[in-house]
């Protein structure tokens, strides 16, 4: 069970560190089991996102807001923020970031997953054609696909359901993380961003129970 601080990012004492990341304890044993399976197949299973905090995921959202960062449209085009509302500036960037406070990986449960065997990290772009058929990281995750639910993981964003936009690389540990979200509280999200230095702010607040909706409860199950 996470407290409420680690389901914000605000707590990182139930990790354990995993090569350079960190993941919740049992995430990282089922992931580094994981791991040494898809060796002895022949592959190189990588992580290349673990845990996040609360105030990088910040950092992340409040460059998107203030164009200090790249930001793209829904299409994946690189859009103005000068010249867009402050509401269409939200939705461009909850398409690809997450809200702070709202991010799985701050549950420590949930990673990014990339074939080391034939990318470096610094080549992944974590674009959905990398893991489509002919895509560097396809072949690995056709061995994963059937074996990811024996090791408790499975694929919260695989389809498109209007929320978050399908992420085949993002995984998620289903023993901690679908109880997490049965206990994902609202209220302690809305005074932990009312509290923060965070852009957009005030369109944030108005809109917040829809946002949670839409991208925290709106998810494929395993
Ligand atoms: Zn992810």
């Amino acid at each position: 069970m996470l407290t409420q601080a680690q389901m914000l990012g605000l707590d990182d004492g139930h990790l354990v560190a995993v090569d350079d990341r960190q993941l919740e304890a049992q995430t990282a044993e089922a992931w580094q089991a994981l791991v040494a399976d898809a060796r002895s197949a022949g592959f190189t299973l990588g992580l290349c996102s673990g845990w996040r905090s609360f105030e990088r995921q910040l950092a992340i959202f409040n460059g998107k807001a203030l164009g200090t960062r790249p930001l793209n449209n829904r299409m994946g085009d690189p859009c103005d923020v000068r010249i867009m509302s402050d509401a269409d500036i939200l939705d461009a960037i909850l398409t690809w970031s997450a809200l702070p406070g709202t991010s799985r990986h701050h549950w420590g449960t949930d990673l990014d997953w990339y074939d080391a065997g034939v990318l470096s990290p610094a080549d992944l772009k974590l674009e959905p054609w990398e893991y489509e058929a002919g895509g560097p990281c396809h072949e690995l995750g056709r061995w994963l696909q059937p074996r990811l639910a024996s090791y408790g993981f499975f694929l919260p964003y695989r389809q498109a359901l209007g929320g978050v936009s399908p992420e085949p690389w993002h995984l998620s540990f289903a023993p901690v993380s679908v109880p997490a979200l049965g206990q994902f509280d609202a209220n302690a999200l809305a005074e932990q961003l009312d509290g923060a230095d965070l852009a957009l702010k005030e369109t944030v607040l108005a809109q917040l129970p829809g946002l949670i909706e839409r991208y925290c409860h709106r998810i494929s199950l395993p």
